[in-house]
């Protein structure tokens, strides 16, 4: 079956117990129960039929065996950097979400992991710094927001010879552009509130793995730790997820062409997208995934002022996230990566004058038009 149509004939398009045409949302806490035997149903954070559906989906979708429905993307990347043993060393990306960078700095300190952030675009730098504690390697590909390539296939080529644990956070590309389990690594994360929901109108998070053993253990810190998708949640993902296809093709072109308008345009100093000619990932992000994706950075000139051009924009909404139908602008040195010092930040590529840009499903004769009059506007200005 075609990505397309498994987006919609997936485990959940019909509600097994009346045939409706969508799962139903389940709110119950807790299940009527036969005294002497276990139903398949007991209690709603251990298992709930709606968060159940969306976790086959996902799944499915990723081609992995198990997945697990988390109340954020955070939530999910908890419970599976909680897999970690105190002493445990883990290579993670210096780009890495800001999120992410702040859970482990808590568990460093409080809980004794050890953590190297390296350019996990380079596989050399990345073989370098394991050691005998090293357990495991995460990944962000693209990364954010200079749009970074790290080579899955090699990374877990690397990490299995070394017998360490993938993860890969797959939240930019979707299972509709991108599939990491099937290029060797053991877990994917992802924030659903992005791509998979699509319409900024929903928190949520996912995590899938192949290995029986693995998932186990995920599946424990999911009912331990507790932090499950609530059932109105899971049916608002079920829902995002049957259009993702649609949207993110026509995202994707949006920005595709978008990209291409800002390269070499006067005010424009770099452009960011895994699908221009000169990215310096596109052969190896092209060998691993199915397109660009839908987001994409632009650094305006030292002279330009980005705050004049955002409050310029008339379609786009200046806000954090991505993913969402609209176009989302956001500034990372203000928002995203706000908390970091500005060295660290321009040894990063995060530029005082970087914009991320998630291209969302309007007309693309609007989003230039908007864009052109704001860049005419910062540039009369300086
Ligand atoms: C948003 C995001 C997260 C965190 O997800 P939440 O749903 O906000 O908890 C993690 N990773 C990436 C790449 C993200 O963009």
């Amino acid at each position: 079956m075609d990505m397309l149509t498994k987006l919609i004939h997936n485990a959940s398009l019909i509600d097994t117990a009346t045939g409706a045409s969508s799962t139903a949302v389940y709110h119950a806490s807790t299940f009527h129960q036969h005294p002497g035997e276990t139903g398949a149903w007991v209690y709603s954070r251990a298992g709930n039929p709606t968060r159940q559906a969306l976790e086959a989906t996902i799944a499915d979708l990723e081609q992995g065996s198990y997945g697990f429905a988390f109340a954020s993307g955070m939530a999910a990347i908890a419970a599976v950097m909680m897999l970690f043993e105190q002493g445990d060393h883990v290579i993670l990306p210096r780009d890495i979400y800001g999120g992410t960078f702040d859970l482990m700095a808590q568990l460093v300190a409080r809980y004794g992991l050890q953590a190297t952030y390296v350019d996990l675009s380079n596989l050399a730098e990345v073989e370098a710094h394991i050691t005998p504690r090293t357990r495991g390697i995460y990944i962000e590909t693209p990364s954010n927001p200079t749009l970074k390539i790290t080579d899955l296939r090699g990374v877990a080529d690397l990490a299995h010879r070394h017998g360490l644990i993938t993860i890969a956070d797959n939240t930019f590309m979707s299972p509709y552009l991108q599939r990491p389990l099937t290029m060797g690594i053991d877990i994917v994360v992802h924030s659903a509130t992005k791509f998979l929901g699509g319409h900024s109108d929903v928190i949520a998070g996912l995590a899938v793995a192949t290995d029986p053993e693995l998932a186990a253990r995920i599946g424990k810190n999911q009912k331990t730790w507790g932090g499950i998708l609530g059932p109105d949640d899971s049916w608002l993902v079920l829902r995002g997820i049957k259009t993702l296809g649609v949207r993110m093709d026509r995202a994707q072109q949006n920005a595709l062409y978008l990209a291409n308008w800002f390269v070499g345009r006067q005010g424009i100093k770099q452009v960011y997208y895994p699908g221009l000619a000169h990215h310096p990932g596109l052969q190896t992000h092209m060998a691993q995934a199915l397109g660009a994706g839908a987001v994409l950075s632009v650094v305006l000139e030292d002279s330009l002022n980005w705050q004049a051009f955002v409050e310029h924009l008339q379609y786009a909404i200046f806000a954090v996230s991505l993913g969402g139908v609209e176009t989302i602008v956001s500034h990372p040195a203000t928002m995203s990566h706000a908390a970091m010092p500005a060295p660290e930040r321009q040894r990063r590529g995060v530029d005082d004058n970087l914009l991320r840009i998630s291209v969302g499903i309007e007309s693309i004769n609007d989003l230039i038009r908007d864009f052109e009059a704001a860049l005419t506007y910062v540039t009369s200005l300086s």
